[in-house]
């Protein structure tokens, strides 16, 4: 018992070591050739989605082909009940005409007999045999006439009328047949944008990871170097090249590691303020321009860019892995894309005002202040500041919420 009993506390010790152990096994230092690697597998499925996309182009196109088919035969079948609508009433007004003419000629035989008022008086008041078979004839050949005259043309009508209710019937599965395309169309089309989406992202992804490589090899890492520990060493080389520190003063940190991305403020504009139809989801520090911007914690940066409206003048964006944190309104900035920072280091200079509207055309801005957010995860889409990913940087920040 008690030597089972070590046994399993042994083992469990060996447990506990190997879940120490295994996550730090597991990360892997990342490449350049590992980079290389993705952006190839990258590529591969880039083609095939653009593969499916394509095939899902001339699937939408067949199924629009099918959909102006069903068009035209629902218009033909259409103009065919016309005609048999029309066919059934010109034999139905021959039919009225038939019957009036048969009328007129009782009339008239009517009257020439003198008196009496059917054909079987007609026949019945010749005046002699042979009068009789004539008058017999006459009535005879004129009634057969007229019914065989009148059996055909109802014949006729009947034939139009199961026609024009075959059609009818047509005319109907057509109508399903073309709301089946229909939706099947709108399915289809879904698919084709999901894919030619799916292309887009992937493509988007090859660009950014090209990016990086290209900064990797611009700044000479080796194939199989880990980036980060090549990023360092970058850093470390070029501040002992350049050093003078630029502009006054320094970072103000808070006991929680967080440093204040400018040292002085006044808090010009709130997290999730209205404005108009839209919503702010950053804070607006007011600084005088020109005031040092400090990296909020140590991290790589994202992108450090003026877009092409001059929105925004100069936007840096930096990943400190599980936050991202977001600089507008800079009027210049001393990082570049990959670049690792430390918490607290200059990163630019602020703007806002005359100088930086002059500088990069910002119409985006009513002041020297810094507009700055705060997400969670380790990018912010594109540059400008969504809801359901930015939080309140005053619950990091006193005097900012
Ligand atoms: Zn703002």
């Amino acid at each position: 018992m008690i030597v089972g009993g070590k046994v399993k506390k042994n083992l469990s010790y060996l447990l506990v070591l190997l879940l120490i152990c295994i996550p730090i096994y597991r990360v892997k230092a990342t490449t350049l050739n590992d980079l290389y690697a993705e952006v190839n597998s990258l590529e591969k499925s880039y083609n095939a989605s653009k593969q499916r996309a394509n095939m899902s182009k001339a699937e939408l196109a067949n199924v629009k082909a099918s959909i102006a088919n069903t068009e035209s035969e629902v218009k033909r079948v259409q103009n065919e009940i016309v005609k048999a609508e029309n066919d059934i009433k010109a034999n139905e007004k021959k039919i009225m005409e038939k019957k009036k003419e048969t009328n007129q000629m009782l009339l008239y035989l009517q009257l020439s007999s003198g008196q009496g008022d059917s054909m079987l008086e007609y026949v019945f008041e010749a005046d002699n045999y042979t009068d009789f078979i004539y008058r017999y004839a006459v009535v005879s050949q004129m009634s057969e006439y007229n019914s065989k005259l009148m059996d055909e043309l109802n014949a006729l009508i009947k034939q139009i009328t199961e026609q024009k209710a075959n059609l009818a019937k047509q005319q109907e599965s057509l109508n399903v047949k073309r709301k089946e395309l229909q939706e099947k169309y709108v399915l289809v089309q879904a698919q084709a944008k999901k894919e030619n989406d799916a292309g887009l992202s992937i493509s988007e992804q090859i660009s950014e990871k090209r990016k990086l490589i290209k900064h990797y090899e611009k700044i000479g890492c080796s194939k199989s170097q880990d980036v980060t520990a090549c990023v360092v060493a970058y850093n470390r080389r070029q501040s002992a090249a350049s050093s003078a520190p630029r502009g006054g003063g320094s970072a103000t940190t808070l006991a929680s590691g967080w440093s204040y991305p400018v040292s002085s403020f006044v808090l010009s504009s709130l997290y999730g303020e209205r404005r108009g139809s839209v919503r702010h989801y950053a804070v607006d520090l007011a600084t005088p321009e020109g005031s040092n911007v400090y990296a909020v914690k140590e991290g790589v940066v994202l992108s450090a860019r003026v877009p092409s409206n001059g929105c925004g003048g100069m936007i840096i964006q930096i990943s400190h892995g599980n936050y991202t944190s977001l600089y507008m309104h800079l009027i210049d900035s001393y990082v570049s894309v990959g670049s690792y920072v430390n918490g607290g280091q200059v990163i630019g200079i602020s703007g806002g005002g005359p100088r930086e509207v002059a500088k990069w055309g910002d119409g985006c801005t009513g002041g020297a202040h810094l507009h700055f957010a705060m997400a969670y995860g380790g990018s912010m889409i594109g540059y400008s500041s969504e809801a359901g990913a930015t939080f309140n940087p005053g619950r990091i920040f006193p005097r900012m919420g």
